[in-house]
């Protein structure tokens, strides 16, 4: 069934000679996944003390030859369960990363008793809050912005203090949306101090070549870049190739920059397929995994599972009429320009992350993004990443899923790891159709599935192939996913895990991170400004308000500020002071 003939798809060229990944690596995958690690050098005196307790997770202890359904129903329990219920938590998840495994203990051994459900930060004993907080060394402001000129910081920290004042964006925001930007003079005032501001502080650049410069200052300050050209959704074919094209030059700017300064080139679906037609695709892959025996999709490629069975089905209450010929068509277009664009990333040498929308589309998006994984990801490192948002019910269960089919076909897959953003929306139609959201039901719970899908493929490619995108602002997550690295020995050379946050956004984290050892990436949308409006609304939502994620990189930035006033004012007085005594001295002389 999976099966599609690429009979239907004449004018596809599979590059086999691709020179990504590096050759070294062998696509019959001669990954042995089902070896147990050796326990990892204690790190902290709660690894030390932990290894007297083998308490083996399940999850910790999964091989891609174990990974049975038993488990990923016992790992979706524990992923979507109620607070109450056996989910998976955060101390549970530590507990697992000082685990020592030896062959005998990886038998699946019951869970333990579910502690109460908190934030993610409770509960836990002091030695492991030492251990995550000496991940990041948040009290040498100087070493964390040491690559921070003195302008930018001061620009960085007054944008993000403008952004912290509620009225004033509110104001922004409602001008931004308002009529007033139909109006000539008025919209160039806008556009002129948005640009100064916001814009600013959030773009890469109105184009590729400004967006090559943030690269270059990135990479000399130990960061990499994640490009991502800013492009909303498209209805039509020609500004599909329009678009596909931008995404190709994009691809090949990355020539002309330090190599392995761009870290992935970002692909969006929604910008080179209509819309109306990802979600034709996506009713008829629902109905597909409902009525496998009844559905026959003819123009369906070899992909891997895009569904598990706590998908949400809602979108798709009747069944759907097949693809028009056009509609196959449109699809078959579509197609074409994602292998355009990945044809393009091999011959450049730089993998493509796709990126995830909301589930009324989504399963149409991983279906383009599993099958060009099927065709393109060989050896050790993907070449195409796919994105799976944590704040989904079924997301853990769909990444095991996924993770399973790709490894009996001997593929690396890549994700990149999210919470996602379109939880208003998402919850919006399950309310207006009476259903239950296919969101978590509370925030722990997207923090819990998120930091068990994290820790579950720290795992998997710590033993084998594939990759990992660690995308998110949230400190906990990002102490917990660096400190289970670090024990598995996974850093900024192993290249299978990369931290990614926006521009303009957790630079303390970023910073901190990077000093760290990791691997981090700033994810640099760019593009005119008009074109980027919709992503700077996003950004100052999300920034709102003293209490939001830029509250941290406020205050560091702050404080580095004072410091270097300080060292400023006090290197003024020494100076002074020394020439004074020069003055002094030659008067003396002089005498
Ligand atoms: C590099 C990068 C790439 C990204 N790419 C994508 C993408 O492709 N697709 C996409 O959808 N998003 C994407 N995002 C945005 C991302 O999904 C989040 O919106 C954003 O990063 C905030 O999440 P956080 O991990 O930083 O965590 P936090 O700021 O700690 O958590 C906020 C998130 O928690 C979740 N949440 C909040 N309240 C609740 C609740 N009551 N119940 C359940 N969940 C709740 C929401 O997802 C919310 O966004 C990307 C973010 C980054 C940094």
């Amino acid at each position: 069934m999976l099966l599609a003939s690429r009979k239907n798809f004449p004018f596809i060229l599979i590059n086999n000679n691709n020179n990504f990944p590096p050759s070294s690596s062998s696509s019959s995958s001669s990954v042995t996944f089902n070896k147990i690690r050796p326990p990892p050098p204690p790190l902290s005196p709660s690894s030390t003390t932990a290894t007297t307790t083998v308490s083996v997770l399940p999850l910790m202890a999964m091989t891609t030859n174990g990974l049975s359904s038993k488990l990923i129903r016992s790992f979706t329990r524990r992923v979507n369960s109620s607070p109450s219920a056996t989910t998976l938590t955060t101390p549970r998840f530590r507990s697992a990363q000082r685990t020592t495994i030896n062959t005998t203990a990886t038998a699946i051994l019951p869970p333990p008793p579910p502690p109460p459900r908190t934030q993610p930060s409770d509960n836990i004993d002091q030695h492991e809050q030492q251990a995550r907080d000496s991940i990041f060394d948040f009290e040498d402001t100087k070493g964390l912005f040491s690559s921070v000129t003195t302008g930018k910081l001061i620009r960085s920290a007054a944008n993000l203090n403008l952004a912290a004042v509620e009225p004033v964006v509110d104001l922004g925001v409602w001008v931004m949306r308002s009529r007033l930007m139909q109006v000539g003079l008025m919209r160039e005032m806008v556009l002129g101090t948005i640009k100064h501001t916001s814009y600013e502080h959030f773009v890469a650049g109105a184009d590729l070549e400004e967006t090559g410069r943030t690269v270059k200052k990135l990479w000399e300050s130990g960061l990499r870049g994640m490009l991502d050209y800013g492009l909303e959704h498209t209805v039509d074919n020609e500004s599909c190739d329009k678009n596909a094209l931008q995404f190709i030059k994009t691809v090949e700017s990355t020539q002309s920059l330090p190599p392995s300064s761009v870290s992935f080139v970002v692909v969006k679906i929604t910008a080179i397929c209509p819309i109306s037609l990802l979600k034709r695709v996506s009713d008829l892959l629902r109905w597909e995994y409902k009525n496998p025996t009844s559905t026959h999709l003819p123009w369906k490629l070899k992909t891997l599972p895009i569904f598990s069975e706590s998908s949400p089905f809602y979108h798709t209450l009747q069944k759907p009429s097949p693809l028009t010929a056009e509609e196959e068509h449109d699809l078959e277009l579509a197609n074409q320009r994602l292998i355009n664009i990945c044809n393009k990333s091999i011959e450049c040498n730089v993998p493509v992350v796709i990126d995830a929308e909301d589930t009324s589309i989504q399963p149409g998006i991983d279906y383009f993004t599993y099958s060009a994984a099927v065709m393109y990801n060989k050896g050790q490192k993907p070449l195409v990443y796919g994105t799976i948002q944590a704040y989904l019910k079924d997301a853990g269960e769909r990444l095991l899923e996924t993770k399973k089919a790709a490894d009996k076909m001997g593929l690396p897959v890549g994700f990149k790891l999210v919470r996602g953003a379109y939880m208003w929306s998402e919850s919006q139609l399950a309310n207006s159709l009476g259903v239950e959201s296919p969101i978590h039901n509370s925030i722990n719970d997207t923090h819990n599935c998120y930091n068990d899908c994290a820790s579950f493929m720290l795992d998997e490619v710590s033993n084998g192939a594939g990759g990992l995108i660690l995308a998110t602002h949230n400190l906990e997550s990002g102490k917990l996913a660096a400190l289970k690295a670090r024990d598995l020995g996974i850093g900024k050379d192993s290249e299978k895990l990369e931290f990614a946050s926006l521009y303009g956004m957790a630079e303390a984290m970023t910073f901190g991170l990077r000093n760290a050892g990791f691997g981090v990436s700033k994810y640099l949308p760019f593009g005119p400004v008009d074109q980027i409006m919709p992503y700077l609304l996003r950004r100052a939502e999300e920034n709102k308000g003293l209490l939001s994620s830029s509250n941290l990189d406020r205050q560091l930035m702050m404080k580095e500020l004072k410091r270097r006033m300080k060292a400023y004012v006090g290197q003024g007085l020494v100076e002074t002071e020394n020439q004074f005594k020069s003055q002094a001295g030659s008067v003396v002389k002089l005498n």
